[in-house]
């Protein structure tokens, strides 16, 4: 059994001074792996002095500097890629083929995020006016479980770029990985409270960070409810806000795609992170003349879709993170039959032979009209709604016909096209033909999916005030 009682706070492996424990469960067989001592608000407020001290040199060094750490960071994360993965795979269930590359992808968001430095402009003047842009000052950060070395990373690459010194509240679901993350970059020999981690209870430590006046920023990614409570809370320190939040993305198939290439892509996309995923496409549009062609993809597809122990390279989709994640989407499958969706695929309860863990059938809905619940509301599982549409103007209207504006995909063949409809959609991000990614382009949403960007300049830009000197 392991066990986690220490935080990371100015440059060292502390006590926790707050003494809950709290148990991991290894969502593949329901086991407990781990005890953690959860932080307190005692914890955050001596992490919050820290970085509060070691704002006051960082904040004074050289984009030249800032770059040099950045690469040393992207040095140790890639050297732990391995160990980092295992931990994502036992202590959150994510599928290997998954896991892997988005570990990968953490280590590389430090040389992206050091390149768009380089791009950044600093500094502008003209006639008698010099603006500089300064860093904002202490960052708390605050993770959800799903993609946590990943999270970790990205936005701490984006304070650091900017001159930050950051407070990060990891979800407490993700204590083992967090541990492996920060004994990877515990070598980087960062200096001393540049980045201290408390894990601890979001309604504890998180609240903390958002209400103490001596955190400026709050960068945070999970779910709109807190979202919420964080902007109403940090206004009362006038704190600024980065909100990366949910999504119910649509995949827009147009009437010239492939369907034995876009039916298995669509299907990768809805259960992406075995559903867990703010991206996940989880509303197929398809063209009302092409229904029943595209329920029959969807059927001949569906067996590359392994459920199944995480560490496989087959399996497909992996276990839910909890057991209340597990009926949260029973409870969403049973409220589309009640809603008339029809099952095509899928359905209640566990596939055979996996009930110790909090595995669930990937299922897709068809007969789902757009106002349905499970059309709606984000389900954070491999739960997949087809709509059909009459007119590309009735597909753009449904795909926008949404609170969420994270992600959207269209598929065809007509690149034009694709690209004109993908241009008519209110969402974050839009990709054509796949799931893509680009490390220098924004990631963040429009209505209830946030406020802000991260990613490339963009995520820097977040954690900087311009600041104007005039002779
Ligand atoms: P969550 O909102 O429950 O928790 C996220 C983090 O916030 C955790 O660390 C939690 O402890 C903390 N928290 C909880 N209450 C808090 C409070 N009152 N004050 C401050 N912090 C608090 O989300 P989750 O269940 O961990 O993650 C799933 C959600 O995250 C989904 O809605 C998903 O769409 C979203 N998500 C969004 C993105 C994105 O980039 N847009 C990426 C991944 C996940």
């Amino acid at each position: 059994m392991k066990t986690v009682t220490k935080h990371y706070i100015d440059g060292a492996f502390v006590e926790s001074h707050g003494r809950e424990v709290m148990d991991i469960i290894n969502p593949s067989n329901g086991k407990v792996i781990a005890r953690v001592t959860l932080a307190d608000e005692e914890d955050a407020r001596r992490a919050i002095a820290a970085a509060k001290r070691a704002f006051v040199s960082f904040r004074q060094t050289t984009k030249k500097e800032r770059a040099n750490l950045l690469r040393r960071l992207h040095e140790v994360v890639a050297a732990r890629v391995d160990d980092l993965t295992a931990a994502m795979v036992e202590e959150y269930g994510g599928v290997v083929r998954f896991a892997a590359p988005i570990v990968q992808a953490g280590a590389n968001a430090f040389l992206a995020t050091e390149k768009a430095l380089q791009e950044l402009p600093l500094a502008r003047s003209w006639n008698k006016t010099t603006v500089t842009y300064e860093p904002v000052g202490v960052a708390g950060l605050i993770t959800p479980w799903n993609a946590n070395a990943l999270f970790l990373c990205v936005k701490l690459a984006s304070a650091v770029a900017a001159g930050c010194t950051v407070v990060i509240k990891p979800s407490e679901l993700s204590s083992l990985q967090t541990q492996v993350w920060l004994d990877c970059l515990h070598e980087a020999r960062l200096p001393q409270g540049l980045y201290n981690v408390v894990t601890g209870r979001g309604d504890v430590v998180g609240a903390e960070l958002v209400r103490n006046p001596d955190v400026a920023k709050i960068s945070f990614t999970g779910s709109v409810g807190v979202g919420k409570t964080i902007m109403r809370d940090g206004a009362a320190t006038m704190k600024r806000v980065t909100l990366e939040l949910g999504g119910k993305s649509p995949n827009i198939l147009l009437d010239d795609a492939v369907l034995e290439k876009a039916i298995p892509t669509a299907l990768g996309i809805a259960f992406l992170n075995s559903g867990q995923a703010c991206a996940a496409g989880t509303r197929l549009l398809v063209p009302k003349s092409r229904l029943d062609a595209v329920k029959r993809a969807i059927v001949d597809a569906m067996p590359a879709f392994l459920v199944g122990y995480p560490a496989d390279r087959k399996t497909a989709v992996g276990p839910m993170v909890t057991q209340k994640q597990y009926e949260r989407v029973q409870s969403y499958i049973r409220k589309g039959i009640a809603e008339g969706a029809e099952v095509l695929v899928g359905g209640e309860g566990h596939p055979p032979g996996l009930e110790a863990g909090h595995f669930v059938k990937p299922t897709v809905f068809v007969n789902v009209t757009n106002d349905m619940t499970i059309a709606q509301e984000e389900i954070f599982g491999p739960v997949l709604c087809v709509i059909s549409y009459e007119t590309e103007e009735d597909a753009i209207r449904i795909a926008n016909d949404t609170s969420f504006g994270l992600h959207a995909f269209v598929s065809g063949t007509d690149v034009q096209r694709a690209r004109r409809v993908a241009s008519q959609i209110l969402a974050g991000r839009v990709a054509i033909n796949g799931m893509l990614d680009d490390q220098q382009a924004p990631f963040g949403g429009f209505k209830y999916s946030g406020v802000g960007r991260e990613f490339g300049t963009f995520g820097i830009e977040a954690f900087l005030e311009p600041r104007a000197i005039l002779e």
